[in-house]
Parts: C-alpha cells; sequence; structure tokens
C-alpha cells in the first residue's frame, strides 16, 4: 500500500557543498524533507514531502517527556554505473516497524515506507555525493506527539525522513581503535530496549562513551547487563571476532540490536566457507584467546563505517593488541566486498542492492 505523496518544492535550494572531503557526518541537510502524521482513527495521513525546516512541537508532546523515539539510518550510494542505490533498504523497514511495536508506536505500511525513501531520494538524487566513499545518509525517525502528560501509548505520531550528504568515513585510512570493556553502566538489558533502535538507548550509552574517550579509548565495549559476563556490542556498533580461525559474534538475545551489516557480514562470511557462531561469548573467553594468541581478528559492523578493526582491547588494567593493531583479512575482505556491492563495483549475489533511479 503506498501512501499519497504530495512534493511542495523549495523556492530556495541551497548552495550544495563544493568541497566534499569536507562534508563530515550529519551536519549538512538536504533541501527537502518527509513528513507524515497518524491519528488513532485516522491512522498514517498527510504524507507531504516539503522544504527542510524546523519541527513545531506542542511543549507536552510525547517525546520530549517520556521519550517515544525511533529511528533508522541507511544510505544512498552513487554507483559506477551512475545509478543511485539503496543497501537493503526493506532490512531498515522490518527493524523500524519491529521497533514501534517495542515502543508502542504505530507501524508504517513496508511498501509504502519503501515508496517514500525512494520518492524522496530520487528528488534528492543531486545531493548525492560523487567522491569515493562518500554517500547520502538517510534517516527517518518516528516519535509520539500526543499534547497532553498522560503516560500511555500514544494517539498521534509524527513520522520523518531527512537527509544528509556525507563524507568518507575512512578518508585518512582505516585505522584500527581503542576498546575498553565497560563494567559499570550498561547500554541495555534483556527485556528492554535493546534490539529496538531507540533514541533512549542512545541517551543511556552516552556516559560511558565520553568516561571511555577521557581515558583514551575510542569506545567501549559493552557487557549483558544481568551477569555482566557477555560481550554485547562495541559502542552503537555490532561486534565480531575471529577465534582459531571461527567467526564468533554475540546472538541476538533482545539486548543486541540486529544490525543489517552484522546480518549481511554473517550471509556473507558463511557464503565464503567461514564457520560463523552467533553464540554468547563472555570476556573471560575472549581475554582468554586474547591473551594465548587465539583471537586473530576483531572488528565492529554498522551503516555507518561499514567495519571498524579493534586494535586494542583493555580489561582490568592490562591492554590486549589484537591483529598487530592492524586490519585483518577478513575484516578487509568485509570491507571490501560490502562497500563494493554497495557502489556497484562488485556483483550483487545476493539481490541487496536496490536501484532509485538514473543518477
Ligand atoms: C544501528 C545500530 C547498529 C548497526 O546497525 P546497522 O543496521 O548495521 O547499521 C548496531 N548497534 C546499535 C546499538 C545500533 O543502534
Amino acid at each position: 500500500m503506498k501512501y499519497d505523496i504530495s512534493i511542495t518544492k523549495t523556492k530556495a535550494q541551497k548552495e550544495r557543498p563544493a568541497d566534499e572531503s569536507a562534508l563530515g557526518f550529519g551536519t549538512i541537510f538536504t533541501d527537502h524533507m518527509f513528513m507524515m502524521d497518524y491519528d488513532e482513527g485516522a491512522g498514517w495521513h498527510d504524507a507531504r514531502i516539503i522544504p527542510f525546516a524546523p519541527i513545531t512541537l506542542h511543549p507536552a508532546s510525547t517525546v520530549l517527556h517520556y521519550g517515544a523515539e525511533i529511528f533508522e539510518g541507511l544510505k544512498a550510494y552513487r554507483a559506477s554505473d551512475g545509478t543511485i542505490r539503496l543497501f537493503r533498504p526493506e532490512e531498515n523497514i522490518k527493524r523500524m516497524n519491529n521497533s514501534a511495536q517495542r515502543l508502542c508506536l504505530p507501524e508504517i505500511d513496508p511498501e509504502g515506507c519503501l515508496d517514500i525513501l525512494m520518492t524522496l531520494v530520487e528528488l534528492e538524487k543531486d545531493w548525492v555525493p560523487h567522491s569515493d566513499g562518500t554517500s547520502l545518509y538517510i534517516r527517518p525517525f518516528l516519535f509520539g506527539n500526543d499534547p497532553h502528560l498522560g503516560v500511555h501509548a500514544v494517539k498521534s505520531a509524527t513520522f520523518v525522513v531527512i537527509c544528509s550528504p556525507v563524507g568518507a568515513y575512512y578518508a585518512e585510512g582505516i585505522n584500527p581503535v581503542k576498546i575498553a570493556i565497560e563494567s559499570e553502566d550498561v547500554r541495555t538489558v534483556r527485556g528492554g530496549t535493546g534490539y529496538a533502535k531507540c533514541g533512549g538507548n542512545y541517551a543511556a550509552s552516552l556516559r560511558a562513551g565520553e568516561r571511555a574517550e577521557a581515558r583514551g579509548y575510542t569506545q567501549v565495549l559493552w557487557l549483558d547487563g544481568v551477569e555482566r559476563k557477555y560481550i554485547e556490542e562495541v559502542g552503537s556498533m555490532n561486534v565480531m571476532f575471529k577465534i582459531n580461525g571461527k567467526i564468533i559474534t554475540p546472538e541476538l538475545t533482545g539486548s543486541v540490536l540486529p544490525g543489517i551489516t552484522r546480518k549481511s557480514c554473517v550471509e556473507l562470511l558463511k557464503s565464503w566457507g567461514y564457520t560463523v557462531e552467533e553464540r554468547l561469548i563472555s570476556v573471560d573467553e575472549l581475554f582468554d584467546a586474547a591473551k594465548s594468541g587465539a583471537l586473530e581478528e576483531a572488528w565492529g559492523t554498522g551503516t555507518a563505517a561499514v567495519v571498524s578493526p579493534i586494535g586494542h582491547l583493555f580489561y582490568n588494567g592490562r591492554e590486549y593488541t589484537v591483529c598487530d593493531n592492524k586490519i585483518g583479512e577478513v575484516t578487509q575482505k568485509l570491507y571490501d566486498n560490502l562497500t563494493g556491492i554497495q557502489w556497484g563495483k562488485l556483483d550483487d549475489p545476493f539481490g541487496w542492492s536496490v536501484k532509485v533511479c538514473e543518477g
């Protein structure tokens, strides 16, 4: 089911950034945005693409008080054949609706949502940057918007999609990061909102990230919230390890975010013949492997970076170097293949890349 999208074009087109090496992440926005409102009874209505502008909220709006907000993140790529492409957008839509269910927010028709993304990206196609490694980041978000303070599942909501041209994540080459185990804060717990992509998870994880940075680490390695024993994620990425030739990644217990990059890596690795174990992995198992040399590679996965190799791990006052602080063979192969599919430079055996329009 498609939504009937009205389009109001801007009368004041913004200047597109001339220097694509200075794009950074999420600071520049395109000319238009998508918006749609939900009310109990009427359902989703007034689907519209309008000039990019601030949003007005009632001061009692649910999102401002009770954090009823979910979001997604995906990219549009300018492929080598000249087309504009998305990477597995239907996975983002599925996940957004799972997040919506968890936070009692209204779901969006999947076919209609894909049409919204395609329509907006096509309208903004000139904003998809051209340089190697750059892309147009797409940020759909959905929030509760009831104009009163009573605590209950929302009756009104708003869905918005904004787009931002972003620079190459690895403009200076792929440098491994330094990661410290977080033993105080937890990101989320089983039964909580870990598997949902909601703003609240990020709010709760910022303190640990800040502390880690102040101590000279790039990010934290999160442990489970019940036993503080099993590894869950690294920063806001999923995490994978190569131990004795096998790939191990924490299973999706409910507190781990089901990353689309994670899923794609697992599918690629299996297709290459690797044994991939999705299971609990304890911090003791990891550091025993680090001590014995069995830990060959460690990396995070996520849309922004694709993969992020881990070069140092800190735990109980000790520092362990992984893979000589270099990107490992498997990590590099995943990076090359995923980016190759995303930018249309390699075959796409799984049909992950979705054409939006000619560039
Ligand atoms: C979005 C996100 C990821 C990565 O998901 P991708 O779909 O691969 O981008 C991992 N962990 C957390 C907490 C996230 O929010």
